[in-house]
């Protein structure tokens, strides 16, 4: 029996090299040793998009294409939509009786997106409950494992505090899942900070590759260094940040480096570099894509047959709830 793993992303609509570096490459290696649930938690976009959902669906497509495209085998994990499995919904509210306020309330992430986000009325009974949806999640499938950034480990906490007040009112039914924190590199975007889709700094998986060389080509580079003649420090510039997470050639990188600080050459011709490697990466990912874009038939078998083994384990794991509970049946 494998130990199982499960991961959700919201449905964001086309996802980035940041996704793919900080959290695909590492999903499509636990596919060989784990029993993997992947899910694109759409109830989780409604929480924040909640005023207008039309796009839900369309970012849910965007989001498996970019995940086929990218290497999960649906023959090795299961890959679905989360409202598809209604279990999810159910085991929300079983959850939601037993987690006090106080533990939502101070949850940092809660805090930090209240006071962040103004365009959106985040004063929801829902919002609050993100933390307790994502711990349905994962505990529905009694996962062992879940691959997140170090950015969700509050949220992962909360999720075994849910699993021992539950387990203590109603029985031993759920593991306290660990996380699977992965040397993830944090990616920055064109602008140096992280890359993300709020800050308009990001170049997608299925970004044409013209365009992802326009947005190269046009990148500031070491503000020192303004004439070709200038030496330049790789240290502070956005393109080489790019080219730690991307570029797997060291001794290249040894000779763009120096090549750099004695200004031998050029920032065209290292971000050319940096193009031919992204160009590599990107180039069988799109052809995998446009595969699938045409594909629509088999799109949504891969997600009823994923649905369909999710369902399975999730109806097993209601059924057991319940009966701790004590429900009548
Ligand atoms: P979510 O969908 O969970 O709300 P995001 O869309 O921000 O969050 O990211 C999904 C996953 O991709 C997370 O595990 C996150 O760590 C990873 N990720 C997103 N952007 C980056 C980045 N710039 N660098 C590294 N990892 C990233």
């Amino acid at each position: 029996m494998k130990e199982r793993v499960f991961s959700g992303m919201r449905p964001t609509g086309k996802l980035h090299l940041g996704h793919l570096a900080g959290a695909l490459t590492n999903w499509v290696k636990l596919q060989d040793d784990y029993e993997c649930f992947y899910s694109i938690v759409d109830w989780h976009a409604l929480m924040s998009e909640y005023a207008d959902s039309k796009q839900i669906k369309a970012n849910c497509r965007e989001v498996i294409l970019d995940w086929l495209a990218s290497g999960l085998d649906p023959e090795k994990c299961s890959i679905f939509v989360q409202s598809m499995v209604p279990q999810h919904a159910e085991i929300h509210l079983a959850f939601s009786m037993v987690t006090p306020l106080g533990w939502l309330e101070r949850c940092p992430t809660y805090k930090d997106q209240i006071k962040n986000i103004q365009n959106k009325d985040l004063g929801t009974y829902a919002f609050l409950g993100y933390p307790v949806l994502m711990a349905g999640d994962i505990l529905l499938y009694k996962a062992g494992r879940v691959p997140v950034g170090e950015d969700q480990s509050a949220h992962l906490e909360l999720t075994r505090e849910i699993a021992r007040r539950f387990n203590y009112f109603y029985g031993p039914i759920f593991p306290e899942p660990e996380t699977l924190l992965t040397p993830t590199p944090k990616v920055p975007g064109t602008d140096g900070r992280k890359m993300s889709k709020s800050y308009g700094n990001s170049l997608n998986i299925s970004e044409d590759l013209k365009e992802l060389w326009e947005k190269l080509r046009t990148m500031k580079t070491d503000p020192q260094r303004e004439r070709r003649k200038d030496p330049g420090n790789p240290d502070v510039c956005p393109v080489w940040d790019i080219h730690k997470v991307f570029n797997p050639d060291m001794e290249e990188k040894v000779k763009l480096d120096a090549g750099c600080r004695a200004a031998g050459i050029g920032c065209i011709e290292c971000k050319k570099a940096l193009y031919g490697h992204l160009e590599r990466l990107l180039e069988p990912i799109q052809r995998k894509r446009r595969h699938f874009e045409q594909h629509e038939d088999e799109l949504n078998d891969i997600l009823r047959a994923g649905a369909g083994r999710a369902k399975t384990v999730a109806e097993r794991t209601m059924e057991e709830v319940v009966a701790a509970i004590g429900f009548f049946r």
